[in-house]
């Protein structure tokens, strides 16, 4: 590339942060998105007070972060 801006560019460290806002941005939206599917789950086999279901056998999950219990996780 022959027109790559100089390492003294002044917009350079804007453009970095503005990198590393939408990075942590986008996290917390995928946070979102799985909190709010683990909600879903936790609805559909009838437990909308739970924060979150086992996707296979419908049994209650601690936390958001996976879509199925230890259990049915090793089955896969
Ligand atoms: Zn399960």
């Amino acid at each position: 590339m022959h027109n790559v801006k100089p390492i003294s560019d002044p917009t350079l460290p804007v453009e970095q942060v503005t990198v590393m806002f939408e990075s942590q941005y986008n996290d917390e939206m995928e946070a979102e998105v799985m909190r709010l599917e683990a909600q879903k789950r936790a609805s559909d086999v009838g437990h909308p007070e739970w924060e979150n279901a086992c996707r296979v056998c419908g049994c209650r999950i601690n936390g958001t972060r996976v879509a199925t219990c230890t259990k049915c996780a090793e089955g896969s």
